[in-house]
């Protein structure tokens, strides 16, 4: 019997603090009968250069997809952005600044560890698509701490002695170069914002979407993102969040949208793309 249609929307390679490479999701993904997968890497879409081809030869419907990290008031929002072109300048060029700035930050953090007793090796560290689960595992490697999440508990959240906001790119400049790059634009994991505020806020933007469906999400907590989305005419999107071995937890997969949703963004994709 064919099993059901899933498609997950949101995961990350090794491009960004994944550990899977693109190669792998999809091969993953069509192990695990995903029918459907968009990769959202954190502010990059160079996994696409090679999924792209390998996704096809596979036969599995691969969408655009990226992760945008953005500052709002002083905190911390993801949106996702959807089936847009891939050799959009104003994409592109927004990666390269967002890699600038992880580059910058990623240096900063590490002096901050040097200040406090905690020297890093900053050669181990990826060129590219560089992030705090980074750094985090070089910190376990050199004993410092035990977890990833005691990395962040003591030293690399948002407020801990060692997290460095870096430069802030704008939720409305992020959603702009989205669509200017003919894409969707998606509010990530809307239970995760804790800031009311920051919600109202976000809800009276441009967006197209809203990620209803998440790894982490229990049902009743999805179902008022879900109405809120519906009422907007938004697209319900959904995904799993997949890292691979930084979140051993979250399998790929374990959240999905159903054919009808990866239809809209396929068919939008393939319109862009013409
Ligand atoms: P960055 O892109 O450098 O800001 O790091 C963001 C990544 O760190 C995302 O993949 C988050 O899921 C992960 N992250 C954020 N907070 C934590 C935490 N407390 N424990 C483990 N991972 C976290
Ligand atoms: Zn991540
Ligand atoms: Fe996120
Ligand atoms: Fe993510």
């Amino acid at each position: 019997m064919k099993p059901p249609f899933r498609a997950d929307l949101h995961c990350h390679s090794t491009c960004s603090d994944g550990s899977f490479s693109p190669f792998e999701i999809i091969d993953l993904a069509v192990s695990s009968d995903l029918q459907g997968l968009s990769i959202t890497d954190h502010d990059t879409i160079e996994a696409y250069a090679t999924a792209l081809p390998y996704a096809e030869k596979k036969g599995l419907p691969l969408i655009s997809g990226i992760e945008l990290s953005c500052v709002h008031k002083e905190t911390s929002v993801h949106i996702l952005g959807y089936a847009f072109s891939l050799s959009s300048p104003a994409m592109t060029t927004f990666c390269e600044r967002h890699w600038k700035r992880r580059r910058e930050r990623c240096h900063a953090i590490i002096e901050r560890l040097e200040k406090i007793g905690l020297p890093i090796n900053r050669e181990s560290l990826p060129k590219k698509g560089i992030g705090r689960p980074h750094i985090a595992l070089e910190m376990i490697k050199k004993k410092y701490v035990s977890s990833i999440e005691e990395a962040f508990r003591n030293f690399l959240g948002e407020g801990k002695p060692c997290y460095i906001p870096g430069e802030a790119f704008s939720v409305e400049e992020s959603i702009d170069v989205i669509h200017q790059a003919k894409g969707l634009a998606v509010i990530a994991h809307p239970h995760l914002i804790k800031n009311t505020k920051i919600i109202k806020d976000l809800l009276s933007m441009p967006f197209d979407g809203i990620e209803g469906y998440y790894s982490l999400f229990r049902s009743p907590q999805e179902k008022p993102w879900i109405k809120i989305g519906l009422h907007r005419g938004w697209l319900i999107t959904g995904g799993s969040d997949f890292h691979g071995a930084i979140k051993p937890q979250i399998l790929l997969g374990s959240s999905w949208v159903n054919q009808e949703t990866f239809n809209i963004l396929k068919s939008h994709f393939a319109n862009i793309s013409l």
